[in-house]
């Protein structure tokens, strides 16, 4: 069938004090039902303005968006604030990296997750109390008819992040959107948020977007990966054979900056040098050139000059040849993450 979620061609460009930022350049994915994309760059890779804009979040006065994008059909760029506030919560939810962002103090844990679904369900006080009970049950909050009532200061950082994901799901979502849902939480508990992501997808069917800077974080949980750089898309494909074979030097950098799970712990991880360009004035050519370590290997510096295309399907924004992607490949094969 089609997919649930279309974005073509984005653009999203801000006016700021020191002029236009262009924070998204020609972006395309697709996402379909029960399906998990990861969306992975380095901080200001636009990775988190995308799906900001998915929502309709974006500042309207200061913020320009062309191109599409669908959800179920229906065309979000230019859909007025009534349509896309029925969507949110309802249709579509976002859990953010600090839960304390999502949470008010001031309100009991159920409170906060009951509203949602009064406001989009017309469900009663009592009825929305249980289904919040439910929700932090299937969370995994032990005694959950117990600490309904407590505060969030009350509950440890973990628990509120479950907390806020009861939150995200309790209208069912078709389409949920994790911006670093597990950034701020240690190993152990990342991991079981990941899970908990999974089994809930199991269960309702969601789409999930999981946008992380972390390729280690989506490896196990997405289906296809999509890779951002300075706004633009540079690389795509089902994750298993991007993490397999790579095809873009900047993939290639984050793999090698992810810490080993198996293997020599010890090896030091190598961060890519540099730093991401401005979006205010972007390099011409590809992107990464300025960091790249392989652009001498194209012939006629074409690497500065000239733009390269983001295939449809698998593939990679680069003008290396095939040969000499699949060569890097065999010889910095890694242990696996
Ligand atoms: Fe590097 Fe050139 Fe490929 Fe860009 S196009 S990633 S600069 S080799
Ligand atoms: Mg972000």
């Amino acid at each position: 069938g089609d997919p649930f979620l279309s974005v073509r061609d984005l653009g999203v460009r801000f006016s700021t004090e020191d002029g236009v930022v262009r924070a998204v350049d020609g972006l395309s994915f697709e996402l379909r039902r029960g399906q998990t994309l990861g969306i992975v760059g380095e901080s200001g890779s636009g990775k988190s303005v995308t799906m900001l804009t998915v929502l309709g979040l974006h500042e309207p006065r200061t913020t320009e968006v062309t191109g599409q994008i669908r959800l179920d059909g229906q065309e979000l760029v230019g859909a007025g604030e009534r349509t896309l506030q029925r969507l949110r919560g309802n249709t579509m939810a976002m859990i953010f990296q600090d839960p304390l962002t999502s949470l008010s103090p001031y309100h009991t844990v159920g409170r906060q997750i009951a509203e949602p679904y009064i406001k989009h369900t017309g469900a009663s006080r009592r009825q929305a109390r249980a289904r919040a009970i439910e929700m932090l049950d299937k969370v995994g909050i032990p005694r959950a008819g117990t600490r309904v009532d407590d505060y969030p200061h009350q509950f440890s950082g973990g628990m509120r992040q479950r907390a806020v994901i009861a939150m995200a799901l309790v209208c069912n979502p078709d389409l949920l959107i994790a911006d670093e849902p597990t950034t701020a939480l240690d190993v152990t508990v990342q991991a079981q948020i990941l899970d908990l992501l999974a089994d809930l997808q199991q269960e309702f069917g969601s789409a999930i977007v999981l946008i992380t800077h972390d390729l280690g974080v989506v490896a196990d949980v997405a289906d296809d990966l999509l890779v951002m750089y300075a706004g633009r898309a540079v690389e795509r494909g089902p994750a298993a054979e991007v993490l397999r074979s790579p095809q873009h030097p900047y993939t290639w950098g984050l793999l090698e900056s992810v810490p080993r799970l198996t293997g020599d712990v010890d090896q030091p991880l190598a961060p890519i040098p540099g730093a991401p360009p401005s979006l205010l004035d972007p390099p011409p050519g590809c992107p990464f050139h300025p960091r790249c370590a392989h652009r001498q290997r194209v012939p006629g510096d074409a690497c500065a000059t000239e733009r390269p295309e983001l295939p449809v399907g698998r593939g990679a924004a680069c003008h290396l040849s095939l040969e000499q992607r699949r060569t890097h490949v065999i010889e910095h094969r890694q242990p696996g993450l």
